[in-house]
């Protein structure tokens, strides 16, 4: 028995949080095997893996869309995709937009925030993130299959506890100024998508609703040890 799943399954439902299970790279036997023991979300990087597992494994899967999204894919994952955590531009908005036009099919998105002190990684800055939503509401009527429903962020990777916990402050204070500047009474702005295998602790005491752990359920990842 994975008795670390069965720990993180009984935390997430103590405090009401979304486990979702990061499997980029794992195998669908992998994925099959945690189903099968009641896990139901799971998150990917890649839409061509993506596009594989869905294909293979089963229909009820929730799939949420964790990696960099390139505009010229969301067309593929678009008609199943369960959440797609890292809108980090208006113009990869625009397409999500278009293309849930198209199939006439409701979209969740979470928009991406950037607080870590990393140039690597992805996503939009506080400035940027207020400007791209006073953007949006200004016609947010014109957007009416694509629901924003909260945040995703990441802390830096580093050992510095101080710091990763104010990066997580920094991403839930964004995720309740968000809140409460452009979605009063929408109780569907629900989701603070924070905390991965090395931080998730903190993440749940800074206020994460959703959890996105992949190398602690899963075992380090399937790629070739340095030589
Ligand atoms: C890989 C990944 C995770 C999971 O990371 P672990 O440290 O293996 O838990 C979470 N979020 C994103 C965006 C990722 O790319």
């Amino acid at each position: 028995m994975n008795t670390i799943f069965q720990e993180l399954t009984q935390v997430c439902e103590e405090h009401k949080i979304t486990l979702v299970a990061v499997s980029k790279t794992k195998s669908a036997e992998a994925i099959q095997d945690l189903y099968d023991k009641g896990q139901k979300h799971f998150g990917e990087n890649y839409v061509q893996e993506l596009l594989e597992k869905q294909a293979c494994l089963p229909e009820d899967i929730c799939w949420h869309f964790i990696g960099h999204l390139q505009t010229n894919k969301v067309r593929q994952i678009l008609p199943f995709v369960y959440l797609i955590h890292s809108v980090d531009s208006w113009k990869l908005f625009q397409e999500i937009h278009k293309q849930s036009v198209r199939l006439n099919r409701e979209v969740n998105i979470l928009l991406q925030a950037y607080v870590a002190e990393e140039e690597t990684k992805y996503g939009m800055d506080a400035n940027e993130l207020l400007a791209f939503m006073e953007r949006w509401s200004a016609i947010r009527e014109q957007y009416p299959y694509v629901r924003i429903k909260g945040i995703m962020g990441m802390a830096s990777f580093t050992d510095d506890q101080t710091r990763v916990r104010d990066e997580m402050q920094q991403i839930r204070a964004l995720f309740n100024t968000l809140k409460k500047t452009y979605f009063i009474g929408q109780s569907y702005f629900d989701t603070c998508s924070m905390g991965m295998s090395g931080d998730y602790r903190i993440a749940i005491e800074e206020g994460s609703t959703l959890l996105r752990i992949g190398s602690l359920l899963f075992g380090s990842r399937n790629t070739l040890p340095a030589l």
